[in-house]
């Protein structure tokens, strides 16, 4: 194992922080790797935990399986990749979601350098497809080293895109606030990642090429399918990285028992991708069918108050179920939220003050009815 540290801009002197990155297997080259490579962070949503409890149980799992010589690719495992926000504790509650200086989601507006790439190979791509993905990876690396961040915010994010730009798989470990198991992909992954919705038994699997903020898992995924949509019938683009943000249930199950699970899924998945050495263990059954991201309801109430759920994360709707009954205190009324869509209601609402016009669950459709941003704030 190797462990590495990288300095992010001090947004004052003396203020320093770092993210620590964990290194296992091979050392990867860009020529010349025979096996597939992987990417694992943790908590870029600094109050989400449960994945940095299972990013604790993979730290010692693959530090196993690199002494036992079993690591074909090399694994980079980022298990806090929010220090800015992990500090962010106010008034005794953990805000870890936005950065308060500038109220930016950490998980968007990571930089987006396929067009800086696309211009730079254009001249050099050709019929081997091979050589083409060489010649993007090393382009995608000089670019985002180029790249010079002025505030800490930009720094933590250009530091996350460098460590995991070369990986063939990049995993980001989220959490809901009360929810069933789920993942966020693109169309032209799921293929590939079906075996991991199986492994760690995801309730709703949920696929988008573009939800609209240039999340961390998109920053890899679109680039080389935007990449592919302008050079893609002229030269062969191969989808040279995929990622998925894994949404590990909701904020309080940090167990160990659900983390050693959930790490020995994705041992189990980077077994099947060959990054492990070994047979993967036999695919379990695909929970729900894959849906898109664009049919996914975000259930809301038109009046505030109190919040008493009838639905449960996990739990199948019919079109009208019951989610939730908001009680007006002052006035005595009870406002029934029912639910427009069918399908699986995979997370709902910590919050049991509800405010009129906010989303309190969500239900996965199978029809995409929104379009253009598809993502929560
Ligand atoms: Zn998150």
């Amino acid at each position: 194992m190797r462990h590495r540290q990288h300095d992010l801009l001090a947004p004052v002197p003396g203020t320093a922080r770092q993210i620590h990155s964990f290194h296992f297997g091979p050392t990867s080259a860009n020529e010349g790797r025979g096996s597939k490579t992987a990417y694992i962070q943790a908590s870029l949503h600094a109050d989400e935990l449960p994945g940095m409890l299972v990013a604790w149980h993979l730290k010692q799992r693959l530090a196993e399986l690199e002494s036992a010589g079993q690591l074909l690719g090399e694994i980079t495992l980022v298990p806090m990749a929010n220090p800015i926000g992990q500090a962010q504790v106010v008034m005794d509650m953990p805000l870890g979601r936005y950065e308060l200086e500038t109220r930016e989601n950490f998980n968007r507006a990571f930089i987006n350098v396929s067009q800086r790439v696309g211009d730079e190979v254009e001249a050099l791509l050709n019929d081997d497809a091979a050589h083409n993905l060489q010649l993007i990876r090393a382009s995608l690396q000089q670019a985002l080293l180029a790249h010079t961040p002025t505030t800490q915010l930009q720094s933590q994010r250009v530091t996350l895109q460098r460590l995991a730009c070369q990986a063939d798989v990049v995993l980001d470990l989220h959490c809901d606030f009360e929810a069933a198991a789920h993942l966020y992909t693109t169309p032209e992954a799921w293929p590939q990642v079906e075996a991991l919705s199986r492994y760690i038994g995801a309730d709703a699997s949920l696929l988008a090429s573009d939800s609209g903020g240039q999340s961390f898992d998109e920053c890899f995924s679109l680039f080389w399918l935007q990449l592919q949509q302008r050079f893609g019938e002229r030269f062969p683009i191969p989808q040279g990285a995929f990622a998925v943000t894994i949404e590990h249930r909701g904020v309080l199950d940090v167990s160990h028992a659900q983390a050693a699970a959930d790490c020995q899924a994705i041992i189990n998945y980077l077994t099947h991708l060959g990054v492990i050495a070994g047979q993967a263990p036999a695919l379990p059954p695909l929970r729900q069918p894959a849906t898109p991201l664009a049919g996914v309801e975000p259930v809301t109430t038109p009046v505030g108050g109190l919040l008493v759920f009838a639905a449960t994360p996990g739990q199948m709707i019919a079109v009208g179920d019951l989610i939730a009954e908001v009680i007006d205190p002052i006035a005595g009324s009870v406002t029934p939220i029912h639910s427009s869509t069918a399908g699986l209601m995979y997370a709902r609402s910590m919050r049991r003050m509800a405010t009129a016009g906010m989303a309190i669950a969500h239900v996965a459709g199978s029809e995409a009815y929104r379009s253009g941003y598809l993502l929560s704030p």
